[in-house]
């Protein structure tokens, strides 16, 4: 694993260096194995994010999974360990589907963005929300995942994970909690996709226990 040291935000590229990216579609292998995958993700120069982050994270679960849970990026843990959802937005997660009579090792975790965002506020390494462009130039190493997965559900966890596969004006308010249509000519079609808030959000949230028994309730609708 590449060094845990901290490291100084870099700024965002201007519009005409971010002609210049050419997306991840580049750097995502014909073959889609996860193996295959998760080797060439760590090479990935399809955005900016690669720069400031330790190390790319990519999905995590069986292959075959029947559900895929989408969030949003790897945070300032999950960033340093390699894995998705090991902090305490995952911790969460973890209780709330087996709240929901999921057993947690059977979903693939994975996120819309495969470097985390930050900026550095003296020692800290405080979470950014990625860039519309950002998400959109990760859509390939989502789209491969699916590929090589199939999950029969997919799960997308907040605004951003709805964004990277309805596009820029998804917003959760709008479909929490129901099925939706997947879009046509976005990736392999699951059967299913729900859409709910982020457990970071209920990590965050004043109403905590309410917030967190909406969550379950949404969870739920996989064993349906
Ligand atoms: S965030 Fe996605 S597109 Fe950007 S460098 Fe990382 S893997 Fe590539």
């Amino acid at each position: 694993m590449p060094s845990a040291a901290p490291r100084s935000s870099i700024a965002s590229p201007s519009a005409s260096e971010r002609a210049a990216w050419p997306s991840a579609a580049r750097w995502v292998p014909d073959d889609h194995a996860l193996p295959a995958l998760e080797a060439a993700v760590a090479g990935c120069r399809g955005c900016d994010l690669w720069r400031d982050a330790t190390q790319a994270v990519f999905g995590s679960g069986p292959r075959g999974a029947e559900v895929m849970l989408v969030g949003e990026q790897p945070g300032d843990r999950e960033d340093l360990a390699g894995e998705p959802f090991v902090g305490p937005a995952g911790a969460l997660l973890d209780r709330a589907l087996e709240d929901a009579g999921i057993q947690p090792d059977t979903v693939f975790r994975t996120n819309a963005v495969k470097h985390f965002r930050h900026v550095d506020k003296g020692h800290k390494r405080i979470h950014k929300t990625p860039s519309r462009w950002q998400v959109a130039q990760c859509q390939p190493w989502l789209l491969a995942e699916l590929d090589a997965v199939r999950p029969r559900t997919v799960v997308l966890l907040g605004a951003t994970a709805g964004q990277a596969v309805f596009g820029p004006r998804f917003t959760v308010g709008d479909h929490r909690g129901r099925a939706l249509v997947w879009p046509e000519g976005v990736g392999p079609e699951p059967e299913r996709v729900f859409s709910t808030v982020h457990p970071a959000s209920v990590l965050r949230s004043r109403n905590r226990q309410e917030d967190y028994d909406a969550f379950v309730a949404d969870l739920r609708l996989l064993s349906r």
